[in-house]
């Protein structure tokens, strides 16, 4: 299985957005995060490759075009997590999960709606209204009913923007181990560069609509690259247990 990225355009109106993004082949069993500066595009490619946004270019999962799927074939095989959750309906934790299932045709709604909450270990939210819960625990929730539909391919914006230390961590551990685990991939939205470079097979960089480096994260992290596309001067350096690190010292002028 791999998703193939070709010559993707999108416009809003006149205003061109995205400019034909295309990618290498990106394989089953990876992770790749998609990183950037505000407005550069990251959300709309998301979007675009979630059916969302109307595009030109091509598409393809599996040799597959991607645009004659039915929508329906299309969401269980490509899952989309927005950065922007809608706000909490009065529906349970557990019983939202199961609802998604049940769209994925799913057999053992409980078992796998459960399933999915230990995973993140946030069974204990499972008889909680969604309605009461903090934008974090909603973003934890969302990505559970995300991982419970067991889609080829996740689409993560920002998925953990509202996350504690701990939970970026578990979140970013638990999208790794099902993309190795069932061979399926996860193209990511990380607005932390950082959390990239150490969970990310690939980084892809985006810039006013355009890749402008793609690779391993020891290839792409380069301090020039930092400077032109972020506009900071960084410094990149191995932790002491060997570990990426970007260190930014200041904001160029
Ligand atoms: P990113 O996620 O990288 O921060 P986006 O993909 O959200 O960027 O936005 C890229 C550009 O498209 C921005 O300039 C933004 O203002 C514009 N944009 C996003 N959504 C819309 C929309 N619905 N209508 C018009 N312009 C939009
Ligand atoms: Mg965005």
């Amino acid at each position: 299985m791999s998703l193939l990225i070709e010559d993707v355009a999108v416009a809003y109106g006149a205003r061109q957005i995205l400019h034909g993004v295309s990618l290498p082949a990106l394989p089953a069993g990876s992770l790749v995060a998609l990183v950037g500066p505000n407005g550069a595009g990251k959300s709309t490619l998301l979007r675009a490759l979630a059916g969302l946004e109307r595009m030109t270019g091509s598409l393809h999962l599996d040799g597959q075009d991607v645009n004659r799927l039915s929508f329906a074939e299309r969401a269980r095989r490509l899952a989309y997590m927005p950065q922007q959750l809608p706000p909490g309906i009065a529906l349970g934790v557990l019983e939202s999960i199961v609802a998604a299932l049940r769209v994925a045709g799913e057999d053992d709604l409980l078992g796998s709606a459960y399933a999915a909450l230990r995973h993140l270990g946030i069974e204990a939210l499972a008889e909680r209204s969604l309605d009461s819960l903090s934008g974090g625990q909603r973003q934890l929730v969302a990505l559970a009913q995300l991982l419970a539909r067991n889609p080829q391919v996740l689409l993560l914006d920002e998925p953990t923007s509202a996350l504690d230390l701990h939970y970026q961590l578990r979140v970013m551990g638990a999208v790794r181990e099902r993309v190795v685990a069932h061979g399926s991939l996860a193209v990511a939205v990380l607005h932390d560069i950082n959390l990239a470079a150490s969970h990310a097979d690939w980084l892809v960089v985006l810039r006013q609509g355009r890749v402008v480096a793609c690779g391993a994260p020891q290839q792409v992290l380069q301090p020039a690259l930092l400077a032109e596309v972020y506009g900071v001067q960084a410094r990149v350096e191995r932790c002491s247990q060997g570990r990426l690190q970007v260190l930014v010292d200041r904001a160029l002028a």
